[in-house]
Parts: C-alpha cells; sequence; structure tokens
C-alpha cells in the first residue's frame, strides 16, 4: 500500500479550505514524495484536526492543496508537561522527539546545576516535534519553550504536580494512582541533581519523588520511561 503522506501546515483547516504551501513542502511533495496533482494527503495544523486534501496545483517551488473532509477530530495531549536537562544535541532532539510521541503536552528544556548544555535551538527542537507528530498520527504539536532555569520556574511554580525523577531515592517512590491533575515530568542532566536542587525540590509540597527502577537510566531513556509510567497510571493509556 503506497503510504499516505502527513503534515503539518499552519493553516486553517476546513471543507474547501485552499492551503498554500511552503517552498520546502512543495520540494518534500512533489520532488521527494513524487506526489502529483490529483493525489490526497493528510494535513493536521494542531488545532482543527486531520483533514483530508487533494493537490490542485504542483510546482517545483509552489503548490496549493485543497481540504475535503475531516478525517481525525483533535485529539489534545493529557494536561503533562516534561521539564528536562538539555544534553548531547542527538540525545535531545531523541527527548524532543519521543517526547512528542509518548503524548506531553507542552516540552521544556530547563537548565539545572549540573546541565553542560549552554543553548539549544529552539526552533530545530520544534521542528522535531512537528515531525514526530506528522510521524505518529498526532494532530496535536507540543510546543517547545525556549531553555529556562529550573530555578526561576520553581520561583514562581503554581499547584502543578512534579514528578521528580531521581535515581538516588530508590524506595522511596510514591504512587501516581490517586494524584490526578496537571503534572510535569522532571528529568536531570547526566550528572544527576544537584544536593541544593534536591532540597528544594523536596521543600516543595508539589513534587513526588519517583523511582524508575534500580537501574540508572540516561536522561533519555528516562524521559520515556517516566512519560510512560506516567501515561499509564494517570494519562491517556487508560
Ligand atoms: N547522577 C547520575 C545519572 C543521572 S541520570 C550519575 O551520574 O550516576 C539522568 C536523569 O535520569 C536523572 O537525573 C533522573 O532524573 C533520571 N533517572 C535515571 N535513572 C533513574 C531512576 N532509576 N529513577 C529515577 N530517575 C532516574
Amino acid at each position: 500500500m503506497a503510504s499516505v503522506v502527513r503534515l503539518y501546515v499552519d493553516h486553517p483547516l476546513g471543507v474547501g479550505q485552499s492551503v498554500p504551501l511552503s517552498r520546502d513542502q512543495s520540494h518534500y511533495l512533489f520532488s521527494v514524495m513524487r506526489k502529483g496533482v490529483d493525489e490526497v494527503l493528510e494535513l493536521f495544523n494542531g488545532r482543527d484536526g486531520e483533514w483530508l486534501a487533494r493537490v490542485v496545483e504542483a510546482g517545483k517551488k509552489t503548490g496549493i492543496l485543497r481540504c475535503e473532509s475531516q478525517s481525525k477530530p483533535i485529539m489534545l495531549p493529557a494536561d503533562l508537561w516534561l521539564m528536562f536537562a538539555p544534553i548531547k544535541k542527538a540525545r535531545t532532539d531523541f527527548i524532543v522527539e519521543k517526547a512528542t510521541e509518548m503524548g506531553a503536552g507542552k516540552i521544556m528544556p530547563v537548565y539545572t546545576d549540573f546541565t553542560n548544555s549552554e543553548r539549544v535551538r529552539q526552533d530545530r527542537l520544534q521542528s522535531h516535534a512537528v515531525e514526530a507528530a506528522e510521524q505518529c498520527g498526532g494532530t496535536f504539536v507540543p510546543p517547545v519553550m525556549e531553555l529556562q532555569k529550573l530555578s526561576t520556574l520553581l520561583d514562581a511554580w503554581d499547584d502543578r504536580k512534579i514528578m521528580f525523577c531521581d535515581e538516588m531515592r530508590i524506595g522511596q517512590a510514591i504512587s501516581l494512582s490517586q494524584q490526578p491533575g496537571p503534572w510535569a515530568v522532571l528529568i536531570g542532566p547526566e550528572g544527576g541533581f544537584s544536593p541544593r536542587e534536591r532540597i528544594r525540590l523536596d521543600a516543595m509540597s508539589q513534587a513526588h519523588v519517583v523511582s524508575l527502577g534500580p537501574r540508572i537510566l540516561r536522561a533519555d531513556t528516562a524521559v520515556v520511561a517516566a512519560l510512560a509510567l506516567w501515561q499509564t497510571t494517570l494519562g491517556d493509556w487508560r
């Protein structure tokens, strides 16, 4: 079966709506994927669900699609944020891709005491989230925030619960199942959390220490494991 192309577009979608394509999208669709006039693909914009759209104009650098019918309603993620300390570039990209597939509602790189990476390219990370959503059949793209300091975020923290994943506290884990509501998963960098970060988080009633088992996971593995644990107990895997 020829695979149907799925594209994210930043454009309103609805019956009869024309959607102009960017240069990159036209190149991808018509040159790389060899699609042409009259072919049908799936579009989503993060707001209006998924739509079947037909190619009405196909140029080398431009193109126009027309929406025909809705194929999926919008599927919003659970109210779950992912806060993680950025690590090496390829692993940070992996984290954003996997967090999108796992249904995180918002992706927040945070700068912690032992974070090595000084900078993240928010635009690049956001495009990884778009690609992951295209690939996994999602109709929502989680926003990827600019790098923020964890301490600054915690200064203004509201009552959202924090799933504080700490490999140093195996056996102290709580059960999440009695704790519905908005949550944020927190994963540290390769060096883990600093003593003062532990003291600070332990003093917050919103923070709940969670163990991901007796082995020390790499941060990128820990992200996937933590999101799976949350989705199974409180999220949309139930
Ligand atoms: N400080 C450790 C490694 C940190 S692992 C060391 O250098 O030995 C990176 C992050 O993954 C941690 O900060 C934590 O958030 C998460 N993590 C890894 N293994 C975990 C586990 N078994 N339980 C809970 N969190 C874990």
